[in-house]
């Protein structure tokens, strides 16, 4: 039985879910060493926590569970690469805001009426947010990350896990919490729910974090063997500060403190230059892509097109919803190819395949999950099943474009993580959403109403 804490997480059936089947369904999979391809009319079909084979299931097969249909699509599950899960609870509290009045006078004065289980019940609507529209994986960056541990283990979906730090002294820090206790808390929860968590270090940013505590938390990252997970250049301004601060670019502070040496997964890199390009296209190091909040907050948007030809791993991620509304990383996928097409002038750019890798492969790699991301025997079974029988499928001629570029959410019915499913046929298995909604809102309400006055720190670019 599952079990969270006060008990948000009710598991709705116990089933033996060992081994699964999925009959006859068009698949986006790879055999071998080949690229993902779509593949239509194959058998998938896993045991325990890994995808067994892709083609004909042998006979001998006897599956606990078997799902079937020729309106299947089966793509590899999502990952989110960089969210604000708990923001949740703040989701239409700072909208029509420029970035600056957004953080001042909105995000950083709500947290000051922020309290600890809040974050469980913000992280767990996210969770079901989520996985309904087909992410098993995300990459969060918020407050008491024990608590969103726990949605995580519970809800069986997989995390990178950071907690915020601004190193700006105790009294400027959410809760209070010390850097001490959040080394303490990624060591406890790195590898937890059988590897499903995985955890990071999360200094906010080089324009909030003094240098030498960017430092301080590489070294102690280093020293766990988990990554840092940041925000980094999202604006000129921001560039413009840091050099007459520091007499270097962010991306440059990051280089010289060694930080590019070791993993990290950087949140945004808007306004970088062709060189940093080149110094961010390194194999540890990550970037999360998220449009939706840059053209929400009017923000400039990345250079992706010129990021990719340079060599950096870019995953997308929905950003928090307190900027972009929502966690629906298949919009996120839509966007990134509307947005960039449209930058460039040119249609090519930008194919499915490449969009899909971004939010699969990449997205995974970028969580510190090297199995998953990929159907392909032998990986971990992360699988999300479409349902292509609404009209806005037909006559479902690029089933692959349709799902970049017309599917719905709702359209999602089968989730599954390392073998488990989540959703099946359109249910949650593993959380109690009607409670979690109410719960949920009625803590929003509070906090929303109580938040007031001077933000906790101040933004200046
Ligand atoms: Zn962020």
């Amino acid at each position: 039985m599952v079990s969270c804490g006060g008990g948000i997480v009710e598991k709705l059936k116990e089933r033996n879910m060992d081994r699964t089947l999925m009959s006859g369904v068009d698949a986006f999979c790879a055999l071998g060493d080949e690229p993902p391809a779509l593949r239509r009319g194959v058998d998938l079909w896993t045991e325990g926590r890994v995808l067994a084979g892709v083609g004909r299931v042998p006979d001998a097969f006897e599956a606990d569970h078997v799902i079937s249909g020729s309106r299947l699509l089966a793509l590899p599950a999502l990952h989110n690469a960089h969210a604000h899960a708990a923001m949740t609870l703040v989701r239409g509290f700072a909208e029509d805001l420029p970035f600056s009045r957004w953080l001042n006078e909105r995000v950083w004065v709500a947290e000051k009426a922020l309290q600890e289980e809040d974050v469980r019940w913000g992280a767990a609507l996210a969770a079901c947010e989520m996985i309904r529209s087909g992410t098993v994986g995300m990459a969060d960056h918020y407050f008491w990350m024990e608590q969103t541990a726990r949605v995580v283990q519970d809800s069986g979906m997989k995390a990178l896990l950071a907690w915020c730090h601004f190193g700006r002294g105790d009294d400027q820090e959410v809760g209070g919490a010390t850097l001490q206790t959040k080394v303490d808390a990624a060591r406890r929860w790195h590898g937890a729910a059988d590897g499903r968590i995985r955890a990071a270090l999360g200094p906010h940013s080089p324009y909030m974090c003094p240098p030498e505590v960017l430092s301080e938390m590489g070294a102690a990252a280093r020293e766990l063997g988990v990554a840092l997970h940041l925000h980094l250049s999202e604006s000129s301004e921001q560039v413009a500060r840091s050099r007459a601060r520091y007499g270097k670019t962010p991306v440059e502070e990051l280089a010289d403190l060694g930080l590019l040496d070791q993993p990290i997964l950087c949140a945004h890199c808007i306004a970088v230059s062709p060189e940093e390009m080149a110094a961010l296209a390194r194999p540890q190091v990550f970037v999360a892509h998220t449009p939706k909040t840059y053209l929400k907050l009017a923000m400039e948007m990345a250079p992706l097109e010129e990021q990719l030809a340079a060599g950096m791993q870019v995953a997308l991620g929905t950003d928090g919803p307190a900027s972009g509304a929502d966690l629906n990383l298949l919009e996120v996928l839509r966007l990134t190819g509307l947005v960039h097409k449209g930058r460039a002038g040119r249609a090519e750019v930008l194919p499915v395949a490449t969009l899909l890798h971004m939010a699969c492969r990449t997205g995974a790699r970028a969580l510190g999950f090297e199995d998953s991301g990929v159907l392909r025997p032998g990986a971990a079974a992360d699988i999300m099943l479409l349902d292509r029988s609404g009209p806005h499928w037909a006559p479902d001629l690029d089933p692959l474009a349709g799902a970049v570029y017309a599917s719905h959410p709702s359209d999602v019915r089968h989730v599954m993580c390392d073998g488990r499913l989540l959703l099946d046929n359109g249910q949650l298995t593993t959380l109690d959403e009607e409670w979690i909604i109410a719960e949920a809102s009625r803590r929003a309400r509070r906090i929303t109403g109580a938040a007031g006055g001077e933000a906790m720190r101040r933004y200046q670019g």
